[in-house]
C-alpha cells in the first residue's frame, strides 16, 4: 500500500515559484520514505492547482487498489473552492499535514519571494476551512516535517487507514452460526459491510470436514514438526494435536483460496469434527488471521483489523480475541482473569506456550489440543463492537494486563490478568452501562487513539474508558452520541 501526497498551489506566484514548490515537495516525499519511520511509502502527485487536476488526482486516488488515503499539504496559498467538487468525491482516507518546508525563518534574506513561496500558516488554515466546512472525515497533524513527533503522527494516521482499507476487502468465514440465544454477538451484518466493509458470509462445517479430509498425512506431519520447535508438547495425544494440525492446514488453504482473512467457529455446531479447533485457531490468529468464538463474526473482523493496524505500528506485545472470564474481588486487589474456552492469541504469550490436551465439558465432543501459556506486563486495550440497533458502538477499555497474581495449576487455557482503567470496579460499571459484550479484542498494541482514529475514519462511535473518565462523563457522552447519531450527524 501506498499513500499519495498532494501538494497544493496556485498558479499565482509564476513559474518559478512552483518549480521551488514541487522542489520542496520531492524533497520532503524523499525524506519521509528515507526516514523509514512510516509503515507505507508516499508517492508524490503533481502540484495541485486547478480544479480539475485535483478533482483527477482524487479519483485515481479512489480508484488505485494499492491507495491506502491522501495527504494534503499547502505549500502556498490554494484557494479551497478549488478543492470542493475533489474532496467532495474523495473516499479514502485523509491527512491533513500542516508543516512548512524550512524550519526557521531565514532571517536576513526573508523577502516577498520567500513569503509567496512558504505560506503554509495561512494556506493550511483555507485548506482546513474546506475539509470543515464539507464535514468530511479528516485528521489533522501539525508539525516540523523533519520532527520525530510529526513523523509518528503520519505514521499513526497511516496505521489507522490501514485497518479502514483492510475491513474494506475483509472476508469472514462463518462455521456455524450465532450461538443460541447470545445477543450480544448478534448483529447487522449489512450496516457492518456498508460502514466497514466487512463481508460476512456462512460456510457448513461439513465444507470444512471435506477439507480436511483432503489434506495429506505428510503435510500434517510437517506441520506437527513446526509447531513441536515453536511451542513445548506436553501431551501424549499426538492424534489429537495432529487433529488440530489437520484443521490448521484445511482451514488455512480454504482461506487462502478465497480470499478470507477471518473466521469463526462455534461448539453448537461441529457435526463431524472430532474437536473443537482449539490450537487451530490459536494457530491461525498468531498468523494475523481474526477469529470470534461463538459465531461472533463483530470481533472476529475486528481481530483482524487490530491486527493489521498493530502491524502497521510495528509496536511490541500482541493482540487477541478475549473475554473476562472470572474475578479476583479481593479488596484492593481487583483484577480480572482473562481467558476463553481455548482461543487465545499466542501473541501475547510472555513464555514459550504448552501444548496440551483437556477435557472441554461443553459441546459434547473429544478433549481439544491448546495452547497454555500466560500474558506478560503491557499496557493494552479491550475494544469491543456493539450494535445499538441502526449503528454500531465501539468501547474501548484502557486495561494494564499482568502476570496472574497466583499460581493456578488446574486451569488448562491460556490466560492474563488485567486491571482495568480508572479502576475494577468503576470501569466493570462503565463498560456494563456502555453494553460492551463479553467478548472483545485485548491489544498491547494499539492505545484508544488508535481506535479513535479508526473510529472517526468510517464514521461510527467510539468511548473511551480509562483514567480520569467518570460515569456521570461517559452518561454526556453516550447522550450526545445518541442524539447526534438521530440526527444523522
Ligand atoms: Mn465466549
Amino acid at each position: 500500500m501506498k499513500f499519495y501526497f498532494i501538494t497544493g498551489a496556485q498558479d499565482l506566484y509564476g513559474e518559478e515559484t512552483l518549480r521551488l514548490v514541487a522542489k520542496n515537495s520531492r524533497a520532503i516525499v524523499n525524506g519521509l520514505n528515507k526516514a523509514e519511520t512510516l509503515p507505507f511509502k508516499l508517492e508524490l502527485k503533481n502540484t495541485a492547482i486547478s480544479d480539475s487536476a485535483i478533482t483527477e488526482v482524487m479519483l485515481e486516488a479512489n480508484s488505485d487498489p494499492d491507495c491506502g488515503g491522501i495527504i494534503t499539504w499547502m505549500h502556498t496559498f490554494s484557494p479551497a473552492k478549488m478543492w470542493i467538487e475533489g474532496l467532495r468525491l474523495l473516499d479514502k482516507p485523509y491527512l491533513h499535514l500542516h508543516t512548512q518546508f524550512n524550519r526557521e525563518i531565514p532571517w536576513d534574506e526573508i523577502d516577498m519571494d520567500f513569503m509567496n513561496l512558504n505560506q503554509s500558516a495561512h494556506g493550511d488554515r483555507e485548506h482546513g476551512f474546506m475539509a470543515a466546512r464539507l464535514r468530511k472525515p479528516h485528521a489533522v497533524a501539525a508539525g516540523y516535517w523533519k520532527d520525530a513527533e510529526t513523523q509518528e503522527k503520519i505514521a499513526d494516521f497511516m496505521a489507522a487507514a490501514a485497518g479502514v482499507m483492510e475491513g474494506r476487502k475483509l472476508r469472514c468465514a462463518r462455521f456455524g452460526d450465532n450461538m443460541r440465544n447470545v445477543a450480544v454477538t448478534e448483529g447487522d451484518k449489512i450496516e457492518a459491510q456498508i460502514k466497514l466493509g466487512w463481508q460476512v458470509n456462512s460456510w457448513g462445517i461439513g465444507d470444512l470436514c471435506d477439507m480436511m479430509r483432503e489434506v495429506p498425512d505428510k503435510a500434517v506431519d510437517a506441520e506437527f514438526e513446526a509447531v513441536c520447535e515453536k511451542y513445548e508438547l506436553c501431551t501424549d495425544d499426538i492424534s489429537e494435536v495432529k487433529n488440530q494440525l489437520r484443521i490448521t492446514i484445511a482451514l488455512r488453504g480454504f482461506m487462502k483460496e478465497n480470499k478470507i482473512s477471518a473466521f469463526v467457529t462455534g461448539f453448537q455446531d461441529l457435526h463431524g469434527m472430532k474437536s473443537l479447533p482449539g490450537m487451530a485457531s490459536q494457530l491461525l490468529m498468531a498468523e494475523g488471521y481474526g477469529f470470534g468464538a461463538e459465531g461472533d463474526w463483530k470481533t472476529s473482523c475486528l481481530t483482524r483489523v487490530m491486527k493489521v493496524m498493530a502491524e502497521a505500528k510495528k509496536t511490541p506485545g500482541g493482540t487477541t480475541f478475549m473475554e473476562d472470564y472470572t474475578y479476583n474481588l479481593k479488596k484492593g486487589d481487583e483484577t480480572v482473569l482473562g481467558a476463553h474456552m481455548l482461543e487465545v492469541c499466542p501473541s501475547i504469550a510472555a513464555d514459550k506456550p504448552k501444548i496440551e490436551v483437556h477435557p472441554l465439558g461443553i459441546g459434547g465432543k473429544e478433549p481439544p489440543a491448546r495452547l497454555v501459556f500466560e500474558s506478560g506486563e503491557s499496557e493494552a486495550i479491550n475494544v469491543t463492537l456493539v450494535d445499538m440497533g441502526g449503528r454500531l458502538r465501539m468501547i474501548v477499555q484502557e486495561i494494564s494486563t499482568i502476570p496472574p497474581i497466583h499460581h493456578m495449576p488446574n486451569l488448562p487455557v491460556a490466560a492474563t490478568m488485567w486491571r482495568p482503567k480508572p479502576d475494577m470496579l468503576s470501569a466493570s460499571e462503565m463498560y456494563i452501562y456502555s453494553g460492551g459484550a463479553h467478548h472483545f479484542v485485548l491489544s498491547q498494541q494499539l492505545t484508544y487513539a488508535d481506535m479513535a482514529r479508526f473510529a472517526e475514519m468510517v464514521g461510527i462511535e467510539c468511548v473511551r474508558i480509562g483514567d480520569g473518565v467518570t460515569m456521570e462523563a461517559l452518561k454526556q457522552t453516550l447522550l450526545i452520541n445518541e442524539v447526534a447519531s438521530r440526527l444523522g450527524i
